[in-house]
């Protein structure tokens, strides 16, 4: 018996269900990847944890499938697919605030990143090492594993999660509420390690999150988290296709790696400061090479000196460049900021890998092709500075696997129109299929790269026909951690409730 748990309760507030033909219905049907879209018979804005337990009992008891949305910012169709009967939309539960007994921020889990940096930052100038775009919801982001740019200084975001309060559905459909924390002798403890980095989606509802750093001792609002920056300094160096052929690319894709190949160990002080490699199509705006820090970052202006003066090594042309410093919440919460697209071309779709040293020249002249060719499409390939303080820790640790990685890359399409996605997807398949040709189409394991990124999903990589490396793709999100994951989902969500096409199997199931 659970002491925490409780009964199934009466929704405190809002208990009204939303459904199609109700005014609210299409405004809160789909996520920010207008590719999907369900058609659940009731979408519930969530408001209290009572009535998320309410919500889930019922539709439990009667056998719907049930999905849950945080910030909507997933990439798969896991909370839009036809299967969905029950949605709950959190985004209206997003509470931020000090809890004196644990000892920990608690954080509603409909919050934004954004609300969430805002909040943290106003009430007592510290912060997390989340993502960069403030639409994307804590839900799926600190349960996925997110990091963001302070990440290689103070580790990923997951690093500091404490605790999760999480409706789960036993195996007669009661629903009941459970904390789990990092308390090595919580009974829950388990539960607490699927959701760092085991996914969203695949063992429940959570409702609430608690932050505190993993380092004893601290204790306290301002000594629990790390300091916010005062100031935030990016700079940019941007060359257009037009002044780049193939060897200049070579050079700038290669250069980028070999820095973070050779500044990414946890303590450096170049874990300071965190870089990213864009390149656009081809009609885009070309290659812009990016870094970032803390500007109160000891050296930093240096540290970027150095990271700009590798990259533009044995390059001729010279990139334009930008500069500038701006209030850290103008970087981290400004509203809008890193979402690809506009509310017209918000068709997307992305496949990723954990890379552990930076591409090959084969590698760099499959990108310089698929990028530049006149065929129409939107593919773009993005390079996200990686490791330091997130590779301190020991992969089993936390469900994030991926613990000696310098880079992450992400292959992506945006575009308008549902007349486009077959050209545009196949585009995107076939690019990153020919970059791990010598690994079966995906990003292996136990070489240059260590498979992908949950956040960044693609169901791709259960398909045989773009799979053929023999990994599952569970083996690719999660390696050695998920037999453990599995035994998670078998405690918590043991009549699979929650799932998705990625979702963590049961260990008996087909694809397990
Ligand atoms: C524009 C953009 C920028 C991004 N930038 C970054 C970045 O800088 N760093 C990074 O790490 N990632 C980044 N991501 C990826 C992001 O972390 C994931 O897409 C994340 O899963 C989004 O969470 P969400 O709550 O917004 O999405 P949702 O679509 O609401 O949820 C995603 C998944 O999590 C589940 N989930 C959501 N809330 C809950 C909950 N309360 N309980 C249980 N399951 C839940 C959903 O069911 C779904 O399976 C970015 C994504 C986008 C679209």
């Amino acid at each position: 018996m659970d002491t925490n748990a409780f009964s199934t309760a009466p929704p405190t507030s809002n208990p009204s269900a939303i459904r199609p033909g109700d005014s609210r219905y299409d405004s809160l049907l789909r996520g920010s990847n207008h590719r999907f879209s369900g058609s659940p018979e009731e979408i519930h804005v969530i408001t209290t944890a009572e009535q998320a337990v309410s919500v889930v009992g019922e539709a439990a008891r009667s056998g719907a499938t049930v999905a849950v949305r945080g910030g909507g910012h997933g990439f798969e169709d896991f909370t839009a697919n036809q299967g969905v009967r029950v949605l709950l939309d959190m985004s209206e539960m997003d509470h931020v605030d000090y809890d004196p007994v644990r000892d920990a921020f608690a954080v509603e889990a409909g919050s934004t990143l954004g609300h969430l940096y805002r909040a943290l930052f106003k009430g007592w100038g510290v912060t997390v090492p989340g993502g960069e775009c403030p639409e994307v919801g804590v839900g799926g982001h600190l349960i996925g594993g997110g990091y963001g740019p302070l990440s290689r200084r103070y580790g990923a975001v997951v690093d500091f999660l404490y605790g999760v309060e999480v409706v789960v559905v036993d195996e007669d459909r009661n629903a009941r509420l459970v904390v789990a924390t990092r308390e090595p002798d919580d009974p829950h403890h388990d539960l607490w390690w699927a959701h760092t980095g085991g996914g969203g989606g695949n063992f429940g509802v959570v409702t609430r999150f608690w932050l505190r750093s993993p380092e004893a001792g601290r204790t306290g609002p301002r000594e629990i988290l790390p300091p916010a920056p005062r100031m935030w300094r990016s700079r940019a160096e941007i060359w257009s296709w037009d002044s780049l052929d193939e060897e200049t690319f070579r050079r700038v894709l290669s250069n980028f790696g070999s820095w973070f190949e050779t500044h990414s160990s946890p303590g450096s002080p170049s874990t300071g400061i965190t870089g990213f490699l864009h390149a656009s199509p081809r009609h885009g705006h070309g290659v812009v090479v990016g870094a970032m820090a803390d500007d109160d970052v000891p050296q930093v202006t240096e540290l970027l000196d150095d990271l700009f003066d590798s990259v533009r090594a044995g390059v001729a042309p010279s990139p334009m460049r930008t500069e500038s410093v701006r209030p850290w919440l103008e970087f981290s919460a400004y509203p809008g900021w890193g979402d690809p697209g506009g509310p017209d071309t918000r068709r997307i779709k992305i496949k990723a890998a954990y890379m552990r040293r930076g591409f090959s020249d084969e590698q760099i002249s499959t990108a310089y092709r698929y990028l530049t060719t006149d065929e129409p499409h939107e593919s773009q390939l993005i390079l996200i500075g990686y490791g330091g303080e997130v590779n301190a820790v020991d992969p089993p640790r936390t469900a994030t696997a991926q613990r000696d990685s310098v880079l992450k890359a992400a292959y992506m399409s945006v575009w308008g129109v549902a007349e486009d996605d077959d050209h545009n997807i196949r585009h995107l398949r076939e690019f990153y299929r020919e970059v791990y040709a010598d690994t079966g189409g995906v990003p292996g394991l136990d070489g240059p790269t260590d498979g992908s990124y949950i956040n960044y999903p693609d169901s791709d990589l259960a398909d045989p026909a773009w799979n053929r490396s023999g990994l599952p793709w569970h083996d690719l999100y999660y390696k050695e951690n998920y037999p453990r994951l599995q035994a998670v989902k078998k405690r918590y969500d043991p009549g699979d409730f929650f799932h998705h096409a990625l979702s963590i199997r049961l260990p008996q199931e087909p694809g397990a």
